[in-house]
């Protein structure tokens, strides 16, 4: 019987931590604190602006802000401060980190065509930092790490640190080269998450739909690097549609109240 105690004891550990719920009722393994994964966050955020170059350009910080906190305002949470950067580069990217740090790439500013296609993607990734998904995905990460790595030394493409995996994990597999993709489920919540938020903001909820439809258009050698984390699903559009009816009235509720158009400053 003793035998059977190694063996048994990190499955109750990882059932013992699959007691969450997602804010759509999905059970999901988190194997680290909001401390924890916040820190990451935090880090990882230090890490990207060394590596990539800050924009200087008012006007362009300035309509990203505003959106950003537009979307960041209406949260649940008022605790976090949260804070935007917006980097000079062609990736159409962005991302959302825990601890309170939002990215966005200028490529995507090309595609995001208006101030409510912007909101959708910052909404959407907002979205999966609220839902617990950078924890989960990180505890997904730790959990097949020990595979990655040994596949990774099999194929004689040198060791994954740790710190690579969180990075990956958190939505920032461009910056270390592999990609830990959002599992559909995940997408499917930030999206209806994040077409709420972005209805309570002010932004038009039907934008959504052009700004994912815009994204599968654009071009590039691979696609749009926010689809290679952020993968898109068939029913994604469909979905939207549906979500229509339920935020047309929050969206019709707060535009009248919304002092600060930053469509404006595009
Ligand atoms: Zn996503």
């Amino acid at each position: 019987m003793k035998y059977l105690l190694p063996l048994i004891l990190p499955i109750f550990f990882i059932s013992g931590c699959a007691t969450h719920q997602s804010p759509t009722g999905r059970g999901q393994t988190l194997l680290f604190s909001a401390n924890e994964i916040n820190q990451m966050g935090d880090q990882s955020f230090e890490q990207i602006k060394t590596q990539e170059k800050i924009s200087k350009d008012k006007a362009t910080v300035a309509y990203v802000d505003c959106v950003a906190n537009r979307i960041t305002k209406v949260l649940p949470n008022k605790s976090i401060k949260w804070d935007v950067v917006v980097f000079e580069s062609e990736q159409v990217n962005a991302f959302a980190l825990p601890g309170g740090h939002i990215g966005v790439y200028t490529g995507l500013l090309k595609v995001a065509e208006n101030a409510d296609q912007l909101a959708t993607v910052i909404g959407h990734e907002v979205a999966h930092v609220l839902a617990n998904h950078s924890n989960e995905q990180v505890s997904r990460a730790q959990m097949t790490g020990m595979g990655m790595q040994l596949a990774d030394a099999a194929l004689g493409a040198g060791g994954v640190s740790n710190k690579d995996l969180y990075m990956a994990a958190l939505g920032l597999g461009t910056q270390v080269g592999f990609i830990l993709p959002y599992g559909r489920e995940q997408e499917s919540e930030a999206d209806i998450m994040g077409v709420e938020l972005m209805a309570r903001a002010g932004f038009d909820p039907s934008q959504s739909m052009l700004l994912w439809k815009n994204m599968a258009k654009a071009g590039g050698g691979q696609g749009p690097e926010l689809l290679s984390t952020h993968p898109s699903h068939s029913h994604r559009i469909d979905d939207l549609s549906q979500m229509q009816a339920q935020v047309m009235p929050l969206y019709m509720l707060s535009k009248g109240k919304i002092q600060n158009q930053c469509q404006n400053l595009k």
